[in-house]
This record gives C-alpha cells, structure tokens and sequence, in this order.
C-alpha cells in the first residue's frame, strides 16, 4: 500500500511540475483557463490544473495578480524569487515544498555584507524528510 501511495504521489508531483512548466511558457499574467488550455495539449486534466494552481498559490510559487477595478477573472502570476526572499522546506523523498519565514535567520543574512557584492535577496532551502514521509517509514518498520 504505501509503495502505491508513494509512486501515485511522485506521479502527481510530476504532473504539477509539467503545469508549472506550461505556467512558465504563459504570458504573464494568466488565467486559469488559458493554463488549462496551453495544459490540454498534455492531456493534464481540469481537476488537476485547478488543484496544482491553488498548491501553487499556497505554496507562493504563483500569486494572484491583482489589477484592481473592472478585472474579471482571476489572474496569476508566477512568483519570481527575484520578487521576494523567502526559504523553503523540500522533502527529498517526496518533493513536497512548504514556505517558511524564520525572522531571527532573515535578520542574520540581511545584515551581512559580502565584499564587492551587493545583495538584492536570497532563497534559503532546507532540505529533509516530510512528516507524512516519515510517517509512512515508520509504519514500514
Ligand atoms: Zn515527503
């Protein structure tokens, strides 16, 4: 069950990977049916085009793009790192990413000077073992 469980999830997670990578072809800002149709020449799903964007929003790799008064549908945007510093959990077993903000590490790296380098902002990545991939090793043993 769980060897099920695992090869069903890494297949979802590279289903999402190839939205993100149509969301990367799109021009910026975009709706969601346009990242449906440029999805429909995958074969990907409504279902899943829809899920994989809300996990994006979640996980701040997409934002709505606001455009104020008169907009009708709702707009995306890729959230370009260049945009904002942030850190990031990543499973390796998984690829499970989750966003963090940790003000006492943020406050040490943004006052750090590197010589001959000014610095505009970061990404921190941790990596590890999500809880629902160590639940599952446990429950193997
Ligand atoms: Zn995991």
């Amino acid at each position: 069950m769980s060897v099920y469980i695992r090869s069903h999830e890494l297949r979802v997670s590279a289903v999402r990977e190839m939205v993100l990578a149509q969301a990367c072809l799109l021009k910026q800002p975009f709706t969601a049916s346009q990242l449906e149709e440029s999805c429909r020449t995958e074969h990907i799903s409504t279902g899943t085009v829809y899920n994989a964007l809300n996990l994006f929003v979640e996980a701040e790799i997409v934002k709505i793009y606001d455009r104020g008064y008169g907009q009708t549908a709702t707009e995306y945007e890729l959230n370009t790192t260049a945009s904002r510093s942030h850190m990031q959990l990543i499973c390796r077993k998984c690829g499970r990413r989750a966003t963090f903000y940790d003000k006492a590490i943020m406050r040490l790296i943004t006052e750090r000077k590197y010589a001959n380098f000014n610095m505009q902002n970061y990404t921190l990545v941790v990596y590890g073992e999500c809880k629902i991939c160590r639940r599952l090793a446990v429950k193997k043993k």
